[in-house]
């Protein structure tokens, strides 16, 4: 085991900061902790590094205690990337990086060409080369970040510490930093990260750790940790959780729920596959219910975002007999229906075959012909065209025109 707590408890003064910590990081892990501000993160971290003494508990480094090491040899095995760095003193990057190299320098050596390789290796892989004879004080935050970086990785480490690295850096250097830590991680480093960014996070880590208020309230896989429940009541922020299309990794979508004046007319929307985005959106002052959608639909996620009643579906399940159940009965109740225009397999047939025989106004937004969006040997362009000769239905172009409509028929009424 790379680094192992347990029973860890610290103080400030009268002030608890750390309760009770207990946790393992094999070698080779990239261990993300993340939590709201004041959560103890930094101080967990500072406390690893031995910048800070703990009143109980034990720490142990590759199997041996975190006291039992004399300083230098602890600078080999564990180095550390604070937030900010107060360097008081002129010095160059390069002479900043140098500093890196002490543990590994003898009380009566010099540096050696070995040395200076080291550090031409790593300026190269974090594109601070020519950053190398500027002055660090008259570098950005950014520019000082990588430096800091860069010196860590000089010491060349088995333990990295890493409290918000990349607050400072440019969304392409912040990935780029990511995929470096990446790199170093698969020769065999141990990455502890305190890490904001939670989707950062998701994208990087192989296990999480949640902070709060000095416990720790949850640990493991991304999936176990990032729950929408979790971030409800550490951070108190409502976020739709979902799984990435391209990295396969959680995304967190975090939202305010709206304070909405609802408009007493009930409108149901039939969409899916973001064809009802849109119109989900023009209607978020009224009273609106939507489906039958998969959960896994990205006009759900749009759907909960405005805290709309949904009647969901199983992800790529078809629609079954409980949710068709479901849609007659919220049908009953609704004043419009649109129904928007997205393809029709076998599994949403049913959204359609719900209108066939309502009398009620529905209102058929179509953009793409049915010929094109019909999945279904032809079944759903027969009940569409059907459909479209109900006296009720009205077909719309725009969407923009739907709302227009909708507006001017409530206020005729008023
Ligand atoms: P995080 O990194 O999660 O934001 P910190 O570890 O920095 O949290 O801080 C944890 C708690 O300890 C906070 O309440 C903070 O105000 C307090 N704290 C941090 N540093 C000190 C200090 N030097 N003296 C007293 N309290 C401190």
């Amino acid at each position: 085991m790379s680094v192992e707590i347990n029973k860890l408890n610290f103080f400030y003064g009268k002030s608890h900061t750390l309760k009770n910590i207990s946790f393992q990081v094999e070698k080779g892990e990239f261990i993300g902790i993340v939590g709201p501000n004041g959560s103890g993160k930094t101080t967990l971290l500072k406390i690893i590094d031995r910048l800070l003494k703990y009143e109980s508990g034990i720490i142990s480094i590759n199997g041996r205690d975190l006291y039992s090491y004399s300083l230098r040899e602890l600078a080999r095995t564990i180095s550390f990337v604070p937030q900010t760095s107060h360097l008081t003193f002129d010095f160059t990057a390069y002479e900043i990086a140098l500093m890196g190299r002490n543990p590994h320098i003898g009380k009566f050596e010099v540096e050696t060409k070995e040395d200076y390789e080291i550090i031409q290796k790593i300026f190269e892989l974090t594109n601070c080369i020519e950053l190398a004879n500027r002055n660090f004080n008259d570098l950005s935050g950014g520019e000082q970040q990588k430096i800091i970086f860069s010196r860590a990785l000089v010491q060349e480490p088995e333990i990295l510490l890493l409290d918000e690295p990349t607050t400072h850096l440019d969304i392409y250097n912040q990935i780029e930093y990511m995929e470096l830590l990446k790199k170093f991680q698969n020769d065999g480093l141990t990455i502890i990260m305190v890490v904001h960014d939670l989707n950062l996070a998701a994208q990087y880590c192989d296990r999480l750790i949640l902070m709060s208020e000095g416990s720790i309230y949850s640990m493991g896989s991304i999936e176990e940790v990032l729950t929408e429940d979790n971030i409800k009541e550490v951070f108190n922020i409502d976020v739709i959780t979902h799984k990435s299309y391209i990295t396969d990794s959680i995304h967190i979508v975090p939202y305010l729920k709206f304070i909405k004046e609802t408009h007493p007319v009930r409108i149901h929307i039939i969409c899916g596959g973001g064809s009802g985005a849109k119109i989900l959106h023009l209607f978020k002052n009224f009273k609106v219910s939507v489906g039958v959608l998969n959960a896994a639909d990205s006009d759900y996620e749009v759907a909960k975002l405005y805290d709309y009643q949904i009647i969901t579906e199983k992800p790529f399940s078809p629609i079954s007999n409980e949710s068709y159940e479901e849609i007659l009965r919220v049908l009953e109740d609704v004043r419009y229906i649109i129904f928007c225009n997205f393809p029709i397999g076998i599994g949403n047939l049913r959204n359609l075959e719900c209108l066939l025989d309502l009398e009620k106004e529905i209102i058929i937004y179509e953009e793409t012909d049915i010929d094109l969006r019909d999945f279904t040997n032809g079944k759903a362009k027969k009940m569409y065209e059907e459909l479209k000769k109900h006296p009720n239905v009205r077909v719309f172009n725009e969407i923009n025109e739907i709302f227009k409509f909708i507006k001017s028929e409530i206020n005729k009424e008023v």
